[in-house]
């Protein structure tokens, strides 16, 4: 199959390589989308390492069953799929106490073994989630999605709320997306000026687009005594981002962090 492989930071083929088989539990996908992640942005430019070199990087894939191994159901053949990345042991006080995505033992797709930059991908079938009436486009999505809806899980948004985004980035605008659902007071977009992307943010509903500047000003404007947000997204993949998240968030508010760092992270 054609797939395409980092063999260091910078150092990028499209080649070909052995097709995967599943054997066991596992099964193939076809692969018919794929996201480029921040981590994968973050491998590419060396700023983080993936635990295995050369690799096939990709994690956010749609597509269609099309193998299975002799232990995973054969109904499943056909069927359009997304995959959860981290393959966990099952067995471990992690696994067996619901935080499966610690389990220290896990692999994961596209960072410690092959991923969806492929023509196929290998996945435990049980980490499979069939959704026939999504398109590709959408199921390539879920994976960034699910990382916002665990967000919202951890740390619960108050209907009335001040929020933050920082970053416009995949996750950033499916945080604004999600948390428009709590009907938020005010929601605020912070990105560089001129990004392309503002105009995607005020489709997904935000109040405003501004820059780190604006959105000082804006708080202390609009939010109770100029004291700062009440939710803010950290989505920047920058490392000055948490800097600015803490400048932006009120006493006793909560910052989510969702930007993977490459390189050391310090604030005041
Ligand atoms: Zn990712
Ligand atoms: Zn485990």
């Amino acid at each position: 199959m054609k797939a395409l492989v980092l063999h260091a930071p910078g150092k990028l083929e499209v080649m070909d390589v052995d097709d995967p088989v599943p054997n066991g539990e596992w099964v193939r996908i076809k692969v018919r989308r794929v996201g480029i992640c921040g981590t994968d942005k973050a491998f590419y430019k060396g700023t983080y390492k993936p635990l295995k070199q050369p690799i096939i990087p990709g994690h956010e894939i749609s597509g269609i069953i099309d193998m299975v191994g002799e232990k995973a159901p054969y109904e499943l053949i056909g069927h359009k799929v997304t995959t959860e990345i981290n393959i966990h042991c099952r067995q471990c006080w992690y696994c067996r106490n619901g935080m499966p995505t610690h389990c220290p033992y896990r692999e994961t797709i596209g960072i410690s073994r092959d991923g969806g930059m492929a023509e196929y991908v290998l996945t435990r079938y049980d980490l499979i989630h069939i959704a026939d009436d999504l398109d590709f486009d959408e199921l390539a999505l879920i994976e960034p999605f699910a990382a916002v809806v665990e967000m919202i899980e951890m740390e619960p948004v108050r209907e009335g709320s001040n929020i933050a985004v920082l970053g416009i980035g995949t996750i950033g605008l499916l945080s604004i997306q999600l948390l428009k659902l709590y009907n938020p007071d005010k929601i605020i977009a912070i990105t560089r000026p001129g990004s392309p992307k503002a105009k995607y943010a005020y489709r997904m509903g935000v109040d405003e687009v501004l820059s780190f500047e604006e959105a000082m000003e804006y708080m202390e404007k609009y939010t109770p005594e100029g004291q700062g947000f009440d939710y803010v997204v950290e989505a920047t993949g920058s490392p000055k981002g948490l800097e600015m998240a803490l400048k932006l968030v009120r006493p006793r508010g909560v910052i989510a962090a969702k930007s993977t760092h490459g390189s050391r992270v310090s604030f005041d």
